[in-house]
């Protein structure tokens, strides 16, 4: 009698991301505060930002244009009316006490935004992530922990007001993701487009952008969520990533042992690689929500909506699918190029200009993206011009120059820009395609080498290279390769 093996569950991970993202307003969201960062500590406040009795509070109008525009972007409802709340709870770097936000009312609900996962084999797979809501409020501040102090010996901390007021925007996604790959794509994606819209710099170092993971596990086919933990403090969207591995590694070990899971809020420790516990939940706080007196209801109206419609700019996934469908490139290249708003406005322009997309894609993916990652440049920084990258690339369509040139020319273009052609005319670097004249050069080279030509003729072919190479180092890499190959190898033969 055989007994079957007992199947091992399978687990599966629920995951879902709350991102609080910096709005790139000048002012704060309430009052004229600036919110530029890096200031002296306590620069940029005042007495609304402060919470002293008696302000009123206005609603910057950039600030909820800039919502607006992201909700659209990630294809929500705007609601028509909607409210702040304040969210009431204490924290030394809240003055008020409480937090002006959006509660029952938000400005926006049940979106989603497309992610793009490409396997190793190159397959692309597109899935959409549901955002549940995007609503406005304000920052809170800055505590910094300095030390302690040398006669009583007790620590302080210094509490920093600059970022109090500051405009941000929360996104909450459905917990729709099921890896830490999906999870790091949907936060670059959801990155991607509030950087295309202009609306944040997304800056992850700065704070502007924060992502609090929430994760649970549970086997495969059942319907009921795991027991959530929260993971807070992450920097990076390879945080994220290894964060988000660690956990279901530790969460499904656990369950494997039998263990319960408990509903927590965990910080990820860069130095370990791992999550540690910060502190238990015991049921949801209560914040105690009220609408917010002193700030009247906002109502978007039509027209406004339209207007902010209409001013949105094609958005990196539509990109994507058009880079792929109207100029042929490969999954693989859109997403390259559509990765920053610039280069592909760059990219575009190059192929605007007459120059192949395919050839325009590798030049800006290669030399100019290297060029540019090495001088920590951005590529609105660099002289070369989109229209002399095309005339470039035409150069070596045309058989003017070699592809090799072209890549030796490429420094002095970075840096002065310039056309091409002139470079290559005052250079004298025109590609030697005259079948006599690289004949005759041929011809000097195999007298001037007769021991490796007999070699050759012996039956070592490999030599083949080093006459193309002394070729080139005689016409300083002028000679037409191909043509160079074709007519080295009847001579040879002869
Ligand atoms: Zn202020």
């Amino acid at each position: 009698m055989t007994t079957a093996a007992p199947v091992k569950t399978q687990y599966e991970a629920v995951i879902g991301l709350e991102t609080h993202c910096q709005l790139s307003t000048d002012t704060k969201i309430f009052c004229n505060c600036s919110t530029e960062f890096g200031s002296r500590p306590n620069q940029n406040v005042c007495p609304i930002c402060m919470g002293m009795p008696g302000v009123l509070p206005v609603l910057n109008e950039k600030v909820l244009e800039y919502a607006v525009k992201a909700g659209i972007a990630l294809n929500s409802e705007i609601a028509p009316y909607s409210k702040f709340d304040r969210k009431q709870y204490f924290y030394p770097d809240l003055p008020k006490n409480y937090q002006i936000s959006q509660y029952d009312l938000p400005i926006a609900e049940h979106g989603w935004l497309e992610v793009e996962l490409v396997d190793e084999a190159g397959k692309v797979t597109r899935k959409k992530i549901g955002i549940t809501r995007l609503h406005m409020e304000e920052d809170a501040g800055k505590l910094v922990h300095a030390g302690s102090d040398r006669l009583s010996g007790s620590t302080y901390s210094l509490v920093d007001f600059n970022r109090t007021g500051v405009a941000l925007v929360e996104i909450v996604s459905e917990p729709d993701m099921r890896s830490a790959l999906e999870a790091a794509e949907y936060a670059q994606e959801l990155r991607r487009i509030l950087r295309y819209l202009g609306v944040s710099d997304g800056n992850m170092q700065e704070g502007s952008l924060r992502c609090d993971v929430n994760i649970s596990v549970r086997p495969v086919g059942r319907k009921e969520f795991g027991t959530k933990v929260e993971i807070k403090n992450m920097n990076s969207f390879s945080a994220i990533e290894r964060a988000i591995d660690y956990e279901i590694d530790r969460q499904t070990t656990a369950l494997e042992a039998g263990e319960r899971i408990v509903q927590e809020t965990r910080l990820w420790e860069e130095g370990s690689q791992r999550t540690i516990s910060m502190r238990i939940k015991e049921g949801s706080s209560d914040y105690r929500y009220f609408p917010e007196p002193d700030l009247a209801p906002i109502e978007v109206t039509s027209a406004q909506l339209q207007k902010w419609k209409s001013e949105l700019p094609e958005l990196p996934a539509q990109k994507r699918h058009r880079y792929e469908s109207e100029l042929g490139l490969s999954a693989y290249d859109a997403r390259v190029l559509t990765d920053d708003r610039s280069v592909s406005e760059y990219f575009e322009a190059v192929v605007a200009a007459g120059a192949n997309s395919k050839q325009a894609a590798n030049w800006v993916m290669g030399d100019i993206s290297a060029y540019l990652n090495n001088e920590k440049l951005s590529i609105a920084q660099i002289a070369l011009k989109p229209d002399t990258l095309a005339e470039l690339i035409s150069l070596i369509e045309a058989g003017t120059i070699s592809g090799k040139i072209a890549k030796d020319i490429l420094p002095e273009l970075f840096s002065s820009g310039g056309s091409a052609k002139e470079v290559v005319d005052r250079k004298g670097l025109t590609q030697i395609s005259d079948t006599v004249a690289l004949e005759t050069i041929i011809d000097e080279i195999l007298a001037a080498n007769p021991k490796e030509l007999e070699q050759y003729r012996n039956g070592k072919t490999k030599l083949l290279g080093f006459f193309v190479g002394q070729v080139m180092k005689k016409t300083s890499g002028r000679a037409d390769p191909q043509l160079t190959n074709q007519l080295l190898a009847q001579k040879l033969k002869s």
